[in-house]
């Protein structure tokens, strides 16, 4: 049972005893028990003791103010980084802690990169790999727009070329929208639309020539016993924010998708839309069983393929 608690506490480190009881059908006094054991429950000063868990972003120990009695000003129970490491749960990464958006919420630069590897890059390489096929499914739902497996081993292979998971705003929670944000310029050409009808308008009204197609594919208007010409239409990803308004409140990301095509030589931007990161849907799909009958293994599979060595023991 201490497994399945700390893997919900990890999730959500402020959930109540009661409702970690109801998701693992226990009683709520076999959890109480458990946490208030060590080292789930210690002594932050000599003489004051107080529940413990692991960040779920940057797996860095923070002790839990508010679980069993809020302090004055603060609606929900909040975990709080610390400046030295918990015996029992966790060593402090000072630079994922840092980095932490839970910790300190700020914009970072699309190309600001963490020095070291190891720790929560590490993770989050794992992660992407062996759910790969729930981080497309989260984006193709969010963007609408349906990838060949050519273009999702073009966008693995842009985010590993300029080391998409050691950029400082990702984290463990924002593994799919990241991911995202780290390979630009994805060709749309003959790729597929499906339900984004701004999208669509925009492509119709500023691009003359092309067509989508009853299926949603993207294409060129041809002459019969003709190929259609090439449109050099792409996908990027712009304005990553992070925005908490304090330690104690809930942490919102998003991020803007620009569809953009070429003109003389210049990428103009032709559609944007804000895409709201949803952590918890990323958790629940991660918490499906691992044979569940909608997996695609052949994208985990992919992911392997290009990310698979950087998992490898280094020198
Ligand atoms: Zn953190």
């Amino acid at each position: 049972m201490l497994k399945g608690i700390e893997r919900i506490l990890k999730r959500s480190p402020g959930l109540k005893a009661k409702d970690i009881a109801k998701e693992l059908g226990v009683e709520r006094s076999a959890v109480n028990s458990f946490l208030y054991r060590d080292p789930w429950y210690q002594n932050v000063t000599p003489t004051m003791r107080s529940p413990w868990a692991v960040c779920p972003a940057c797996d860095n120990p923070v002790q839990l103010v508010g679980l069993y009695k809020l302090p004055a000003n603060v609606k929900n129970p909040f975990g709080k980084h610390t400046r030295s490491g918990v015996r029992g749960i966790a060593p402090l990464n000072t630079e994922a802690r840092d980095n932490c958006p839970y910790f300190d919420p700020r914009q970072h630069k699309k190309t600001d990169r963490k020095k070291g590897f190891d720790g929560i890059p590490r993770k989050i390489i794992s992660l992407l790999i062996e759910q790969f096929d729930r981080v497309v499914y989260i984006l193709e739902q969010q963007t609408k727009v349906v990838l060949s497996t050519n273009a999702l081993t073009g966008m693995l292979e842009r985010y590993k070329g300029i080391e998409g998971y050691l950029y400082t705003g990702a984290t463990l929670r924002n593994v799919p929208w990241i991911f995202a944000y780290m390979s630009d310029d994805t060709p749309l050409f003959a790729q597929k639309i499906v339900d984004n009808e701004e999208l669509v308008k925009a492509i119709q009204s500023d691009i003359p020539g092309a067509t989508v197609a009853a299926n949603g594919r993207l294409g060129t208007k041809t002459l019969p016993g003709t190929k259609g010409p090439y449109i050099d239409i792409r996908m990027s990803f712009i304005r990553h924010r992070m925005v908490k308004d304090s330690e104690a409140a809930a942490l919102k990301e998003s991020m803007q998708l620009v569809a953009s095509v070429s003109r003389k030589g210049q990428l103009v931007d032709i559609h944007k839309q804000v895409i709201d990161f949803d952590p918890v849907w990323f958790e629940r799909l991660i918490h499906m069983p691992v044979d569940h009958p909608q997996r695609r293994m052949d994208r985990v599979d992919l992911a392997r393929r290009v990310l698979g060595d950087l998992l490898e023991p280094r020198a």
